[in-house]
């Protein structure tokens, strides 16, 4: 065949599938090929990447029969180029004037500092841990997608970038993206707006691994929900790795079933607030980074008080590392009482209402609101209603039978009883005390 024919047919076979697929599979898969040249009796083809060559010829062989000729041998007369793939051997060429190729994932942006060796581990995050390092070894291979969920601060965006930077660097041809919920809502409306979604589109959907943080301001956004929803299925049913984070789990987000179903399709680990050693290790270890010399003392006090979000942690350190540099001080407890004594200190009491302890308890321990007013016995209700109820013979200053009544009309004895046995267990049980004290906190704010 000659040159011009061989284009030519190439042509009339993109006719023929346009006619044949939708316009959304038209402009993935086969807009973006270009032809390069045909010569030799060979067409040669430029794709963006292997995964566009792969479903031409996986989904369309017998139909590219029709069109182009065959090698003696039987296989088609066509070859394959992808676009930006360095030339092979390339000319040795002095430093200085070596053109910046731009690697592959130029665009991703990673907090430096969020990796895995900077992770310190411990009993309330090893799990969500390891599933990260699991699908950053392996992705699209172990768990997909992951679905990591916990409280504000507990290192969530920190494990997504560890998963980032891992994958860079250890499986250099695959092409990354990491992007905040509402970055991918902004991408979107800014391409519908230059009328080049369709580009943008194909541009996530040929992603190897998507790490998505905050999935929950995907809530109530329905136009955005289907999009993300249809990105998400075309890369994980080509196995490409999905991450996602989110400040509660799947069943708990305003997202429609078919998400929460999606989100729930391959591994969801929760990372909890971490213990009170692993809090100390992780103020050590960043106080080293930032060459801070630490008293034991110093990092104990600081974890003892601070116990539910890293990231006030590390701000206690910062205060305290920049109160000394001002006022020409070593770290000591002296210095420690003066510049975190507000961090510390319990807030003025204010009118507490029952609604306020029934949000901040349903959130803590990621039960519904409703169900603890509700007669619903499971362990998995009952307890969390037995904290809530502790709480507001605590907190609330109204008779018995009035808050009692709050819980969906419970008895006084009910109140009563769900408060003796949370007082009794909060002695002896660490966790309890922490979580009460965290739930405590955020109602008194
Ligand atoms: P989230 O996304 O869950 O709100 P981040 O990932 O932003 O929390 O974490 C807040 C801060 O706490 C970051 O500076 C992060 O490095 C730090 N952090 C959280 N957990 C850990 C941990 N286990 N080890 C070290 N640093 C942590
Ligand atoms: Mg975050």
């Amino acid at each position: 065949m000659l040159t011009q024919d061989l284009k030519e047919a190439w042509f009339q076979f993109l006719d023929f599938v346009q006619d044949k697929c939708s316009a959304t599979e038209f402009e993935n898969w086969f807009a973006p090929i270009k032809v390069l040249e045909g010569t030799n009796g060979e067409l040669t083809l430029q794709v963006p990447n292997i995964f566009v060559q792969q479903y031409l010829i996986d989904n369309y062989r017998k139909d590219l029969r029709s069109f182009l000729p065959e090698r003696s041998d039987g296989s088609l007369s066509l070859r394959f180029s992808i676009a930006d793939e360095p030339p092979p051997n390339p000319p040795a060429l002095p430093q200085s004037s070596l053109p910046q190729t731009p690697s592959l994932n130029d665009g991703v942006k990673l907090n430096h500092a969020y990796t895995f060796p900077h992770f310190i581990e411990g009993p309330a995050n090893q799990f969500v841990k390891s599933a990260a390092l699991g699908v950053a070894m392996r992705p699209g291979k172990s768990y997909n997608p992951l679905f990591i969920h916990g409280g504000v601060g507990l290192g969530k965006t920190h494990l997504l970038h560890a998963i980032g930077h891992y994958v860079m660097e250890h499986h250099k041809k695959l092409k990354i993206q990491y992007i905040s919920t509402e970055g991918f809502i902004n991408d979107l409306v800014s391409s519908l707006r230059n009328k080049s979604s369709a580009k943008l589109k194909q541009f996530y959907r040929c992603l190897d691994v998507l790490l998505i943080d905050d999935i929950q301001f995907l809530q109530n956004r329905l136009n955005f929900e289907e999009e993300f929803c249809h990105t998400f299925e075309a890369l994980i049913q080509q196995s490409k790795q999905v991450i996602v984070t989110s400040d509660k789990p799947p069943g708990q987000l305003k997202l429609s079933e078919r998400m929460i179903a999606r989100m729930e399709w391959g591994l969801v680990a929760h990372i909890d607030i971490p213990d009170f050693e692993t809090r100390v290790a992780i103020l050590q270890h960043k106080a080293s980074l930032k060459g801070i010399r630490l008293p034991h003392k110093v990092a104990y006090f600081i974890a003892e008080h601070i116990f539910n979000n890293v990231r006030q942690l590390e701000g206690a350190l910062n205060r305290l590392s920049a109160y000394c540099q001002l006022m020409g001080k070593e770290i000591s407890d002296e210095v420690m009482a003066s510049s975190l004594g507000e961090w510390v200190q319990t807030r003025p009491s204010k009118r507490i209402s029952v609604e306020a302890i029934l949000k901040s308890v349903a959130t803590l321990f990621e039960v519904k609101e409703s169900d603890l007013r509700s007669p619903k016995r499971t362990k998995k209700i009952a307890f969390p209603r037995q904290v809530a109820m502790y709480l507001a013979k605590e907190l609330v200053s109204d008779s018995l039978m009035k808050i009692a009544q709050s819980f969906g009309g419970k008895t006084h004895s009910t109140l009563l009883h769900s408060w003796k046995k949370i007082a009794h267990q909060v002695e002896k049980d660490e966790k309890l005390k922490r979580q009460i004290e965290m739930a405590r906190r955020d109602i008194e704010k």
